[in-house]
């Protein structure tokens, strides 16, 4: 075997164990497909694969006479929601091949309410202070799992509600009369700082009116799957007077308005047609899967369907700057360029002609970590092939990365 073969084998062996090495630093732990129980089963732990975390904290039936039941707070139970958290794992799981991450409190609410700061949620009982914890560890794990594969993610909290107008309420910690607010008001710093969604503001092209309510907002993307929800396009706010929750303690404390690269909201479900039967439950769920994997695409960046994600979770965390192949090319009027901004950076992104003659600067300044889309509009220029080049400038105005790509304008 010649020297070269040999390196190349050594190399493809020693990146084979580092692969392993990295996936099972996790898996040894906790293996997804199995379940994990906190003491006496009192709290749920199913591990996942996704960038995905599912928690159902109001749906458990357990009342051990160990705990005494909660003097005071809402001890209302949201029925059926571990189903529907199940049934929305299994659906992920049917269309992708992998599972989201799932934490259950199998306790009833008149035990605990992880769902509350720990003082009212278990209101002194050390079994259920216990239970109260293990739940938020499980949820934090799962947190630590994906931000490590990913570098970002999203977090469901379901529920159950019983208002009077049949609709999913979803809560990003923006209230009533946030919310009534017109698109321009609502896009400041004042409420995408306040949001559960505020990491993926940071992340996703699309301004944080339209990531709340616009056309490839959750809300309107289940109202296009006459599933009712608000806030969305049909329904930008509650309405004066209506009941509406905006989310509780475990969409703050989870969810990246405090820190954390991972995204969340409370989804409040409404009973009839949603939660009520397993047959209702499962079609809400790939509905709900199907809406995901386009919330994916257009938030989240990565660019194909859920499934393609099985490829990204052998990849670190992002810190590289990435220049995406332009799309459509070859194009006859306009095509999207994409790059990722791994930290703050200076950047400039020209459009040059085969002769290094500069045609267009679509991006010139600041910009802060994220992934950018911008349009070239080739109008009144020939065909023929074109650069497009991105250039990263450090603290000291140096160039740190440069790095081009053509593309083929046909009329
Ligand atoms: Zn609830």
């Amino acid at each position: 075997m010649n020297t070269c073969k040999q390196f190349f084998l050594r190399l493809l062996f020693s990146f084979f164990i580092l692969i392993s090495f990295c996936t099972n630093f996790y898996a040894q732990q906790y293996i997804p497909g199995e379940i994990y129980n906190g003491r006496n089963n009192y709290t749920e732990f199913r591990p996942g694969e996704l960038p995905l975390i599912f928690s159902a904290p109001h749906g458990g039936s357990l009342e051990p006479s160990e705990i005494p039941d909660r003097s005071y707070g809402i001890t209302v139970t949201d029925m059926k929601t571990i189903e529907t958290a199940l049934a929305a794992r299994e659906a992920v799981f049917n269309f992708t091949g992998k599972y989201p991450h799932v934490i259950i409190s199998n306790l009833k609410r008149t035990k605990l309410d992880p769902n509350r700061e720990i003082v009212e949620g278990a209101q002194g009982n050390q079994w259920a202070e216990q239970a109260w914890n293990e739940y938020h560890k499980f949820i934090e794990i799962a947190k630590d799992s994906v931000t490590v594969k990913f570098g970002k993610g999203l977090y469901i909290d379901f529920h159950g509600h019983g208002h009077s107008i049949k609709r999913l309420e979803l809560g990003y910690l923006l209230s009533s009369t946030d919310l009534m607010l017109s698109d321009e008001q609502l896009n400041a710093s004042e409420y995408i700082n306040k949001s559960s969604l505020k990491a993926l503001a940071a992340e996703t092209p699309a301004s944080f009116p339209d990531l709340i309510r616009g056309s490839k907002s959750l809300g309107t993307l289940l109202e296009e799957r006459d599933i009712p929800a608000v806030p969305s396009s049909p329904q930008p706010d509650p309405g004066s007077g209506n009941s509406y929750f905006s989310g509780g303690y475990s969409t703050k404390r989870h969810g990246s308005r405090d820190s954390g690269v991972i995204s969340g909201l409370q989804m409040e479900c409404h009973y009839n047609g949603i939660r009520d039967t397993s047959g209702n439950r499962k079609r809400f769920a790939e509905k709900l899967t199907e809406i995901l994997d386009i919330y994916f695409q257009e938030h989240l960046g990565w660019e194909g369907i859920l499934t393609a994600l099985q490829q990204k979770m052998q990849a670190p965390v992002q810190t590289n700057f990435v220049l995406e192949q332009n799309y459509p090319n070859p194009f006859n009027s306009s095509t999207s360029i994409r790059f990722f901004i791994p930290e703050e950076s200076y950047i400039t992104l020209k459009i040059c002609n085969i002769l290094g003659k500069e045609i267009s600067t679509l991006a010139s300044g600041n910009y802060s970590r994220g992934i950018y889309n911008t349009i070239w509009d080739a109008t009144g220029q020939a065909s023929g092939i074109y650069y497009y080049q991105i250039e990263v400038l450090s603290g000291d105005h140096e160039i740190s990365f440069t790095k081009a790509k053509r593309l083929n304008l046909v009329k």
